[in-house]
Formats: structure tokens, C-alpha cells, sequence
């Protein structure tokens, strides 16, 4: 990911970026910072970029023309920056962030949208902060890191750099510790605890020594439980709704289970209760409840901006494709594994796919095309089965956490691969605690004979999957 930086203080960025993990992030070319000094582009004979404010108050202002040049200096991927780009046919916006405290507390959510982008600019302020017809012109999003004023925007520009790229997949060495710790599922992450098992007299809690993963895990909770509802009262009533609407859609679990994963898992935040609609930062995606037909302009008041993709029941569906720019539709049905038991796998040599193996999936994947394919890939969710070393198939999981991108090379159809692999994925989701399932595009003959045959059974309505 590249980020660029418009600053007056290019070295604070810098020594920032180029310590500990960002630092190996840096050299291992993961993440590319690139730092502009704003006072390069001042006219001033003196280098001066700041003046009065109109209207009178204390304390200077950074002046428009400064900051619009060096933003005009970057060299961006998308042409129109500010702007509607059409880049791989889809409508995205380059996005440039003004850290301010006027703006929208930053949350994990804006941390993980933003991890998902190629390139983002921050634009740091100083003194009483930046000329609004500046901002106007350039910036997309105002994020703030709480309510209390700093000095400048490095710190805060620092900080979401960080909350952003320990997100890109390989930057952390463990790749699944980023998604379950604090803010995932509205609680607080759990206390801790490593060697020795006593420290001064105090012993680690005896339930994280049975080597039982359940009650660890429920121990767990509910020590993350007491401790949101204690410190971030706030939050735990997120929580709180959180299982209300789990147990609500529950009660038409084959339809429902897109909505219901999305909260379980804590991948998926509610935006709106009536009706529910769930935002999923990780793949800019809304999922909207299988029952709800609403009003267009009311719909997309309420959903983020930078959405790439919504799943409605077909009704509403049939709606939205009107709306320019929905056109692209695909309708589904969900078909979930309701029992808790793992399944035999014939074929043992099923591997997680490395970058070597990102062209052939993309090439290979043909419904969610090329750079979609090759992207799950790079996040680390696409296995491959191989006979004698060689590649015959591979599975992967959606953005949203269904099962899917399955797939069996010609010659190695009939062998009980892809039933190999979609019980793999199945028993990998059972041991996260989460209730495997996909969606089959309607008339997919084959794939609805194979989810017959693991025991798997369809919802009875239709969903329609809109792309921007
Ligand atoms: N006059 C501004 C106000 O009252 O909102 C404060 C300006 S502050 C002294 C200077 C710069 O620091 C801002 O332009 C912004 O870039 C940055 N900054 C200060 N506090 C911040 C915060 N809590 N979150 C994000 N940026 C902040």
C-alpha cells in the first residue's frame, strides 16, 4: 500500500513509520510512505504558509494554495483525484483524509476500509488548522483520533497509519491476531496472560490451563463481557444488539445467514435497525435484511459512500438495478451446514495458495473476475488440492464469509476434489466457531447436487448481489 503524507514536519512521519513493525512493513515493501513537505510550495520569499484568519480570532490558518500544490505534486494511481475514476469498470474514489478534530471519530472500521485501498493521502494541519475551500476541493474523509486538540496532524496521521497497516495482510506476523482483539464484535479483547503461571503469588486463572478450547474460549468472553460493560458502556449496548438480532434472524437461519455470520463473526456493523441493514468495512459491502424493500434515496442516506457491493432480497433488487451504476446483478441462494460435525476428507493434501498461485486462481475464477480472485488470494483465503505436487482446485472464502470460488481443473473432475475441499472449508469454519455456509447463483445444477451431497440445504429466497 502506498500512503502519501502532506505535512510541515516530513521527519516526525518518518521517524514514525520507520520503527518496529512499520519499519520491517517499510523494508519489506509492503508499505510504501511518502512524505511531501507542504512548505516546499509556498510563494512567500520566507517559506511561509500560514496568515490571519478572516473575521478575526487567534491564531494563524495554513493557507489554500500551499496545500492544493502539493497535493497537486503527487503522482496518484487514480487520475481524478477527489474525483469519480473508472478503474477495472468500477466507479472508485481516491481517497484523502484530513486528520482534524472536526471530523468523524476514527474507528476500526475506517481502519479496515482503508486498509483495503492501494493508495490513501493524509493531510496533516497545523496552527488553527487548513482554508476550508482547500479542503472542500481535495479531501473525502475528516477523521479525528478523540476529543482533545493537538498541536498538528503528524501524531494522529501516525496513528491511523498504524491502526491501518497492521491490517495488510503479512505485515503482522500472526495473521490471525488482527481479527480477534478489541473493537471485533463491539467487546473489548479479554485479559491476558503468559510465563510464569505464578508471578508473585498470582496464579493465571485456572480455566486457561484445562486445554479445553471451548471453555477457554467461554472464559474468555465473558471476561470481555465484564470488562465492556464496565469501562465502555457504550459499546457493550452495541454488543447487546448485537445478540438480539442474532437470535431474531436465527429463526429463518437458511435465509438469513449472510446477516447472522456477518454479526457473529464481528465482521459486520449494524447501521441501521429498521430495517437492518449491516455494514462490512472489510469488503465495502451492505448486507440488507432478506425481508426489507425500501425507499431508494432513504437507502443510500444511510449506507457509507464508498460502498462496491449490496446483498438484498430479490424484490428490492429488482429496484436498485434501475438506479444508474447497479446494473451489474447476480441472484443467489444461500445454503448453510446446520450441523455441528466434521467431515471425512479423502484427499489430505490440501494447502493454503501462495502469491505463485494468484494467476492461475484469478484466470481460473471466472465469476468474480481477474483482480477479485487474485485478491483473495493475497488475503490469504484460498486453498488449493494437489494431486502428485500438482495443483487440481482450489476453494476460497468471500469477503463476507461465505464459501465459495470453488473450482476443479478439467481433468481432475469426478475424484470427490471439490467435495474434499468444501468439507475442508467446513471444518475450518466449524473449528472457529462459526456456521459454515455459500451461496449458489441460481441454476448452478452442479454445485446444488454437491451441497445436496454434504448434507447442506438451501434457503427458499432469493438474493440479489448488486456491484458498483
Ligand atoms: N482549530 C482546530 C479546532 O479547534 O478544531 C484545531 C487545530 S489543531 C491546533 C492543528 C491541527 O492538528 C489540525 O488541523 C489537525 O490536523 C490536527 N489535530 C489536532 N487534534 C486532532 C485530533 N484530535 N484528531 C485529528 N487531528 C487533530
Amino acid at each position: 500500500m502506498k500512503i502519501d503524507v502532506l505535512t510541515l514536519f516530513p521527519e516526525f512521519i518518518e521517524s514514525g513509520v520507520h520503527t518496529s513493525i512499520l519499519g520491517r512493513a517499510c523494508e519489506n515493501g509492503l508499505l510504501n510512505v511518502n512524505t511531501v513537505n507542504i512548505r516546499d510550495f509556498s510563494k512567500d520569499k520566507n517559506g511561509r504558509v500560514d496568515d490571519y484568519t478572516y473575521g478575526g480570532g487567534a491564531g494563524m490558518l495554513m493557507q489554500a494554495q500551499p496545500v492544493y500544490d502539493a497535493f497537486k505534486s503527487l503522482k496518484l494511481n487514480k487520475e481524478n483525484a477527489a474525483g469519480d475514476v473508472a478503474a477495472d469498470g468500477i466507479t472508485r474514489k481516491q481517497r484523502v483524509i484530513y486528520v482534524t478534530p472536526q471530523g468523524k471519530p476514527f474507528k476500526q472500521s475506517d481502519a479496515i476500509s482503508l486498509s483495503k485501498e492501494d493508495e490513501i493521502v493524509f493531510l496533516c494541519g497545523h496552527y488553527e488548522g487548513i482554508d476550508e475551500r482547500v479542503l472542500d476541493k481535495i479531501v473525502t474523509d475528516r477523521l479525528s483520533i478523540g476529543d482533545y486538540v493537538l498541536t498538528g496532524g503528524e501524531l494522529p496521521a501516525l496513528v491511523m497509519i498504524d491502526a491501518i497497516a497492521r491490517l495488510i495482510p503479512g505485515v503482522l506476523g500472526n495473521e490471525t491476531s488482527a481479527d480477534v482483539e478489541s473493537f471485533y464484535g463491539d467487546l473489548l479483547e479479554y485479559p491476558q496472560y503468559t510465563r510464569p503461571e505464578i508471578w508473585e503469588g498470582e496464579s493465571v486463572p485456572c480455566e486457561l490451563l484445562t486445554g479445553n478450547p471451548k471453555e477457554v474460549a467461554a472464559f474468555r468472553r465473558s471476561k470481555a463481557e465484564i470488562l465492556t460493560k464496565k469501562v465502555r458502556p457504550d459499546l457493550y449496548e452495541k454488543y447487546e444488539l448485537r445478540n438480539k438480532c442474532i437470535k431474531e434472524l436465527l429463526k429463518d437461519k437458511r435465509n438469513n445467514i449472510q446477516l447472522i455470520e456477518a454479526l457473529r463473526r464481528g465482521t459486520g456493523e449494524i447501521i441501521c435497525t429498521e430495517p437492518l441493514i449491516i455494514y462490512m468495512p472489510c469488503d465495502e459491502l451492505v448486507l440488507v435484511d432478506t425481508n426489507a424493500v425500501m425507499d431508494v434515496k432513504e437507502f443510500f442516506d444511510i449506507i457509507p459512500d464508498n460502498i462496491h457491493s449490496i446483498v438484498v432480497s430479490k424484490e428490492f433488487g429488482d429496484i436498485l438495478k434501475d438506479v444508474p451504476g447497479l446494473e451489474k446483478s447476480c441472484d443467489v441462494y444461500n445454503y448453510v451446514y446446520t450441523e455441528n460435525v466434521h467431515h471425512k476428507i479423502k484427499n489430505k493434501d490440501i494447502r493454503l495458495l501462495d502469491e505463485k498461485y494468484a494467476d492461475f486462481v484469478g484466470k481460473a475464477y471466472e465469476l468474480g473476475g481477474y483482480e477479485y480472485a487474485v485478491s483473495r488470494v493475497r488475503d490469504g483465503v484460498v486453498y488449493g488440492i494437489f494431486e502428485d505436487g500438482e495443483i487440481a482446485g482450489f476453494i476460497g472464502c468471500h469477503g463476507e464469509g461465505s464459501i465459495g470460488m470453488l473450482y476443479i481443473d478439467e481433468k481432475h473432475r469426478h475424484k470427490g476434489y471439490a467435495a474434499d475441499l468444501e468439507s475442508f472449508m467446513f471444518n475450518k469454519d466449524l473449528e472457529l466457531g462459526r456456521i459454515p455456509y455459500g451461496q449458489v447463483v441460481l441454476g448452478n445444477e452442479a454445485s446444488i447436487k454437491l451441497q445436496e451431497k454434504m448434507g447442506v440445504y438451501g434457503g427458499d429466497k432469493i438474493l440479489t448481489w448488486l456491484h458498483l
